[in-house]
């Protein structure tokens, strides 16, 4: 893992209710109920509350004694207040003819602010010229998505930095959205979603990677590429 991320720490993550030491069920440590935000699936969003678990693995002797970790369920992604599918849709929204970063603010209920971030970590998932390189890893013949057209053509010459940010946005979802359809298509078994997400979330069962909002990230995109191939 060239992360820094600590492999034996996300192994606990991953596990589940069960120790990765002794194979027992941790004892619960601590359940803290979470506001999450995802989309409705009409446009809009949701706000619901998501119980987290922390669990410690109670058995003496085994090698994990005393250690605790967060017991995520299967499509969680850790250490996120908002859902991967919300960054999507709120970039999506953005690439509607007439929105601005205040409708679609007023839209899902958050503040600019945190449209503004995440769109960041929308653009920082990879770069465009990143995604497209691997796309072209898996399928030389199939050219890559170009950059979808401007909804609301930017009234100065040069686009501002915040708009060119949304405009890579914009792309790299579309480049994800084609390299998991290579990778469907190329016999990777990815679970069903968008591109962004579940590329993501595979990232992370795969290498124990997290794309973090405000934390150190990983170095970039990592593709299950040859299918296959062992996970490190
Ligand atoms: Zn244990």
């Amino acid at each position: 893992m060239d992360s820094g991320a600590n492999p034996e720490r996300f192994k606990l993550e991953l596990h589940g209710p069960f120790c990765l030491g002794c194979g027992r069920p941790g004892r619960v440590k601590e359940r803290r109920a979470t506001m999450q935000v995802k989309p409705d699936g009409r446009g809009g969003a949701v706000r619901y509350l998501q119980l987290r678990v922390r669990r410690e693995c109670w058995t003496p002797g085994c090698r994990f004694w005393h250690r605790s970790w967060t017991d995520y369920q299967p499509g969680d992604y850790p250490r996120r207040k908002y859902r991967l599918e919300l960054a999507l849709a709120v970039v999506e929204a953005l690439g509607e003819f007439g929105s601005t970063l205040s409708s679609v603010a007023r839209w899902f209920g958050l503040n600019r602010r945190t449209v503004g971030r995440l769109i960041g970590w929308t653009k920082g998932i990879d770069t465009v010229e990143g995604a497209a390189m691997k796309c072209a890893q898996v399928d030389p013949t199939v050219l890559p998505p170009a950059e979808p057209p401007a909804p609301n053509p930017p009234r100065a010459s040069r686009p501002s930095a915040a708009l060119e940010k949304l405009f890579q946005a914009r792309h790299l979802v579309l480049l994800l959205e084609h390299l998991a359809s290579l990778l469907r298509g190329h016999g990777v078994a990815l679970e069903q979603g968008p591109g962004l997400v579940v590329l993501l979330r595979n990232q992370f069962n795969r290498w124990g990677e997290v794309f973090f909002v405000t934390d150190r990230s990983p170095p970039s995109l990592r593709i299950p590429w040859p299918p296959g191939s062992p996970a490190s």
